[in-house]
């Protein structure tokens, strides 16, 4: 596999990383992870823009972000010669002698990015849906920054493995549902779609606000207000969305079914139209 360090491509185990760089030592960073659909990353400027945001948030500058980063991007792809995958683009504070303060004079930032192949979801795998459990949210309050810190979300991943599912969905005090471990979440009740608003207590998903766009062409009813556990286990659809799975029906939460533990029709018509979507886009 290919990545992309200090200026050129290379295989991956070819780069090596300074034991003091902030990202390593700190987790002193932020990412992005943009799909690759047809030898094309989609909705790249949507990416940079929340990049863009995370940088500000903590405090970091990195210049011609938008420029240099689309370049990386496209030379990953095609020197990877990937059909269909994701790139992932990591940005960090830099490397200096370990001190919980950064230089006042900034260091220059360390960029890093590798590319995997993903093969297209089938319609089959969408069908099956996925199964989750209900884990408490011990984040801290700035889950909007997409930042290197993913201690919490990698616990959760392991636990919802280890009680059989495919996603912890969390919830603060496990009461209010914000969002699961690498993914946003959604519910629908007779219709309505409820999903927790963008704030501190969630990443605002890209694939969200995709979805949300699309069910507002679709005159699909979408209330961004926060729901309970009650709900989502009482809800008749669940689903999740994040890049790398689209819009994924979650069938069962906890061992129970969720409905009649099926994937829904307003998981199915999101999914089709984000389908659409996409393909419109990559030929634009
Ligand atoms: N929330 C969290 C915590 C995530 O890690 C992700 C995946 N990056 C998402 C939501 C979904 O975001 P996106 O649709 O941009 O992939």
């Amino acid at each position: 596999r290919l990545c992309y360090f200090n200026g050129s491509v290379m295989p991956v185990e070819k780069a090596s990383v300074n034991i003091e760089d902030r990202g390593y030592q700190f987790g002193d960073g932020v990412y992005e992870v943009i799909r690759v659909y047809h030898g094309k990353p989609f909705a790249m400027r949507r990416h940079l823009m929340r990049l863009s945001r995370s940088l500000k948030a903590i405090r970091m500058d990195f210049p011609d972000l938008e420029q240099s980063l689309h370049k990386v991007a496209e030379q990953l792809i095609r020197d990877g010669k990937i059909e269909h995958g994701y790139v992932y683009l990591q940005v960090t504070r830099g490397a200096a002698p370990r001190d919980h303060l950064f230089p006042l004079a900034p260091l220059p930032p360390v960029l890093s990015a590798t590319i995997t192949p993903c093969p297209l979801r089938t319609p089959e795998q969408f069908e099956q849906g996925g199964k989750a459990v209900i884990l408490s949210d011990d984040r801290w309050l700035h889950c909007n920054i997409k930042s290197l810190n993913l201690l919490p979300n990698v616990l959760a991943k392991d636990e919802a493995r280890r009680r059989g599912a495919d996603e912890a969905v969390l919830a603060r005090d496990l009461h209010t549902v914000t969002e699961g471990a690498s993914s946003n979440v959604f519910i629908v009740r007779d219709g309505i779609v409820f999903t927790h608003p963008d704030g501190p207590l969630i990443l605002p998903g890209i694939t969200k606000e995709i979805v949300l766009e699309i069910a507002g062409e679709l005159n699909i009813t979408v209330c961004q207000q926060p729901f309970t556990v009650g709900q989502l286990r009482q809800a008749d659809e669940v689903f999740i969305t994040d890049t790398i799975h689209e819009v994924h029906p979650i069938v069962a939460m906890d061992g129970i079914k969720i409905g009649d533990g099926a994937a829904g029709p307003v998981a199915r018509a999101l999914q089709n139209a984000f389908t659409e979507y996409w393909h419109d886009t990559i030929a634009g």
